[in-house]
């Protein structure tokens, strides 16, 4: 087979030709380093091509020995927010620049277990937080906002806009995300590629650099549903030993539902009790603020849904706008926590000159986080100090409950909620770098899920204003990543907008 043609597979295709041996696993992973070590989008921030060729000849072993797992001798690259022992972890920050960490995260180690091979670790805003992926501190010589493959005048989204970016540019065929409150959904939808956050507690978050912890879940990211619900199999499961949020619940085949032979009509007999499925459209989700070339492209792929047989029902999300204060108070409180570790004492970057510890703490902290994540850990602590914990703290965990209640009182009347992924399509880069409030609000429709630590995922289903990529939402409720999973695999054996590549990546 033509070389020239593998970054345009999909991982199923490509395991096929791995297991017919047109192709070895070795051969593939060259292909990918390649492509990735010629990346323009500054997506990757790290290669270790040895350990990369040598998971690759220990897949091919595996394979000629017969091995038929699904992920064995795929390449994947991973947000640099997850610790690994053979690249530097540097979560986009200049605090951990230096850092190696001796163990794996669990994720990266259960996609290794898979059989995959990992092509480098990928840039993301630093600790995750932002929205353009414009907050990336390292390497501190010179930090590079990552571009969008479909207008390099473009962000990519955030915070996973490396993993994105890598993947629409096919420079891996497949990316690990972590989503805090948007952050694989929205990169997925501004790059057109397809991402899913499983229910808060499936994925380990053992080994993930920490920004808020009981909002952030690892998920993957990919060119379709059919291959992120093979990557998600892998990475989800328990890990109760490791992390105190871990869901107790089996491994699933996240995949088992996308194989039975379905017809013309597939989501007609998709829901509950063997029903039409009933797809939930959230009236909050399509008011002024939804761009209309958004809205034009999502209302057309809710028409796709209702040909495939699915129903629409109209439901109500009473507190999506609450969402964005009550995150951006949450959030803050859990990142001022857990940045605290960063003291020039554990882990990475510690201030040269200095008169005594608190002096080396304060210049550490103040050279080593940029500017957003020092606005985070001044809001954090500012909501969890003495005489403000009650009016915002305390408050915004009540309408968090109330918001997980609205789903539920919601999915009384449909299987899966759809809706826009963002308001608008990828804006250009620097457009709103100097106006943090600008970002938060463009997190409207991701945070809802995020806070009730339910399941979402984006699939692309068009083009909005300058041909940018227009990304759908599905969002289901605990544990029905298999269902969301199904839903967007019958849209995408249907429609080709997961097929098209960015000009630069032909
Ligand atoms: N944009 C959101 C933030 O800045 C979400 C980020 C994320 O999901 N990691 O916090």
């Amino acid at each position: 087979m033509s070389t020239p043609d593998l970054h345009q597979q999909s991982l199923v295709e490509l395991r096929a030709h791995l297991a017919s041996k047109q192709l070895s696993a070795t051969e593939l992973a060259q292909h990918f380093l390649q492509r990735a070590q010629a990346d323009t989008h500054h997506a990757f921030l790290a290669f270790n091509e040895e350990a990369t060729l040598a998971q690759a000849a220990a897949a091919q072993q595996r394979i000629d020995a017969g091995d038929t797992s699904p992920l064995l001798g795929l390449p994947i690259a991973h947000k640099d927010i997850f610790v690994t022992r053979d690249y530097p972890t540097t979560a986009g920050s200049r605090i951990l620049e230096g850092y190696r960490s001796p163990f794996d995260a669990t994720v990266v180690q259960r996609l290794a277990d898979a059989g995959m091979v990992t092509v480098g670790k990928l840039s993301c805003d630093e600790f995750a937080m932002g929205s353009a992926n414009e907050n990336v501190a390292v390497p501190s010589a010179k930090p590079q906002a990552v571009t969008n493959p479909w207008d390099v005048s473009r962000i990519p989204g955030g915070s996973s806009g490396g993993s994105a970016a890598a993947v629409a540019a096919r420079l891996a065929p497949a990316a690990t995300g972590t989503d805090t409150g948007g952050s694989i959904r929205q990169p997925a939808a501004f790059c057109g590629i397809t991402g899913i956050k499983p229910t808060y507690g499936r994925a380990s978050r053992y080994g993930m650099v920490a920004f808020a912890s009981s909002l952030d879940q690892a998920g993957p990211m990919a060119r379709s549903a059919e291959d992120c619900a093979l990557l998600l199999s892998a990475l989800c499961g328990p890990d109760l030993d490791r992390d105190s949020t871990s869901l107790n619940v089996a491994t699933e085949d996240f995949s088992r539902l996308l194989k039975a032979p379905q017809g013309d009509k597939p989501l007609a007999k998709a829901g509950q009790a063997g029903g039409a499925l009933k797809v939930g459209i959230p009236t909050e989700f399509f008011g002024d603020g939804l761009a209309s070339d958004v809205r034009a492209a999502i209302d057309a792929a809710l028409k796709q849904l209702e040909q495939l047989g699915a129903h629409l029902v109209p439901i109500a999300l009473p507190r999506t706008e609450l969402s964005i204060p009550v995150y951006y108070i949450i959030a803050p409180a859990e990142a001022s926590s857990n940045l605290s570790r960063f003291d020039g004492v554990k882990f990475g970057h510690r201030a040269k000159d200095f008169t005594d510890l608190a002096d080396m703490y304060e210049k550490t902290r103040s050279e080593g986080f940029g500017d957003e994540v020092k606005r985070r850990i001044m809001i954090g602590s500012y909501v969890l100090s003495h005489g403000y914990y009650d009016a915002y703290y305390l408050q915004a965990q009540k309408i968090r409950r109330m918001i997980a209640d609205d789903f539920q009182t919601a999915f009384q009347q449909c299987d899966v909620i759809a809706g826009p992924v963002a308001p608008t399509v990828a804006w250009k880069l620097g457009d709103k770098s100097d106006d943090p409030l600008a970002n938060y609000l463009a997190d409207i429709f991701t945070l809802p899920a995020s806070l009730a630590g339910l399941p979402g995922m984006s699939l692309p289903v068009g083009f909005g204003e300058a041909n940018m990529p227009v990304g759908m939402q599905l969002m289901g409720n605990y544990l029905q990543e298999a269902q969301l999973l199904n839903v967007a695999h019958q849209f995408q054996l249907h429609t080709q907008h997961h097929l098209q590549t960015p000009g630069g990546a032909a």
